[in-house]
């Protein structure tokens, strides 16, 4: 089986990093949307509570679930929202306050210039008469920036716009509301972070998305994919190795199968143009669907330690190399 090992002491040396970003763990909301970035939910939600955070965010209400035993308190991105004592739930669509559970705990997502979800700031009005003529519970008002990861002013004119959002909320007499606004690119940057909780997704796996231009913080990837030989030969000079028959043996080599592959969530690349895991191995020929294929006989080899460097070869984001990765691979702790 492949297998996924999650380097704890670097997953907490990450944490460390942005709680002192932060000011503080407890301010500190760990992403694990979309199974912990790939990384595995439940062992990634063990170790952060284990570590001390108290908050997480997630996609789904299933998710929120399975972690639940773990986190005083968990932000559900898109859930149809209910009464928890544990759960609150993004609200991003004016339409949604009509109907919504009174008793539900609801976090009202705010549309300062991403345009993707939220309501319009201009609809913000209408949305706390709403709220308060139906006694809901507002539990948050949060944003989500589009360039954060950006050298640029556009994150300048968001981050206004949010303050502007944050002046309309207190005005109107909401005083026991939390605000969050920032992800990782935003808290990487940030000089002077003072909101109620920051939503880290991606820096708390090792990866610092900014570029080099910023302060550097030095953050250590958690997660590793390791392959196990399945089978080893030794192919003459001119046989040719997979599907289509793209790699010829260039000489007489001893060449091994690895039970990794695209259906795996590996991305299948170009044979023409192989990647080349961390110990310099080159993949030969197409990648199948649960096998590849690599010189020489180890037992084991990584294929991944660092899925940036990963996703600049496949011109990606390291976000959708781990994310890719499917839940059925073994995952343990180093
Ligand atoms: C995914 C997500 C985040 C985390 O973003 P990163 O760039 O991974 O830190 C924060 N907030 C929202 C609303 C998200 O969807």
């Amino acid at each position: 089986m492949a297998t996924i090992r999650i380097n704890k002491d670097n997953f907490y040396h990450n944490l460390n990093q942005l709680a002192l970003k932060a000011g503080s763990k407890e301010r500190l909301a760990v992403v694990l949307k979309d199974n912990a970035y790939g990384h595995g939910l439940t062992l990634m939600a063990q170790l952060a509570s284990e570590y001390g955070i108290r908050e997480a965010v997630v996609i789904s209400t299933e998710e929120a679930q399975q972690i639940k035993p773990w986190f005083a308190h968990i932000l559900i991105l898109n859930g149809e929202p209910f009464r928890d004592e544990v759960f609150s739930f993004a609200v991003t669509d004016l339409r949604q306050l009509h109907h919504v559970d009174p008793k539900a705990k609801i976090e009202l997502k705010v549309d300062t210039g991403m345009h993707r979800n939220g309501i319009r700031m201009e609809e913000l009005d209408t949305a706390l008469t709403l709220i308060r003529e139906r006694d809901l519970t507002l539990y948050g008002v949060m944003t989500h920036y589009r360039s954060a990861d950006v050298l640029s002013s556009e994150w300048y004119w968001q981050k206004h716009n949010f303050e502007t959002v944050k002046h309309i909320v207190r005005s109107a007499g909401f005083d026991a509301v939390r605000f969050h606004s920032h992800n990782s690119a935003a808290l990487l940057r940030s000089r002077h972070f003072d909101e109620d909780i920051a939503r880290v997704g991606i820096a708390i796996y090792g990866y610092n998305e900014l570029p080099a231009s910023f302060d550097p913080i030095p953050l250590h990837p958690v997660l590793a994919l390791y392959a196990r030989r399945t089978s080893t030969r030794r192919v003459q000079a001119g046989e040719r190795i997979g599907y289509g028959g793209d790699f010829t043996a260039p000489h007489t080599m001893t060449v091994s199968t690895y039970d990794l592959g695209y259906g795996d969530g590996w991305p299948r690349g170009d044979a023409h143009d192989p990647y080349i895991t961390p110990d310099g191995l080159p993949i030969l020929g197409r990648v199948s669907m649960d096998f590849v294929s690599l010189e020489g006989d180890q037992e084991t080899v990584c294929i991944m330690d660092d899925a940036r460097t990963a996703a600049s070869y496949f011109e990606t984001i390291s976000y959708e190399m781990t994310t890719a990765l499917s839940p059925e691979i073994e995952r343990e702790i180093v």
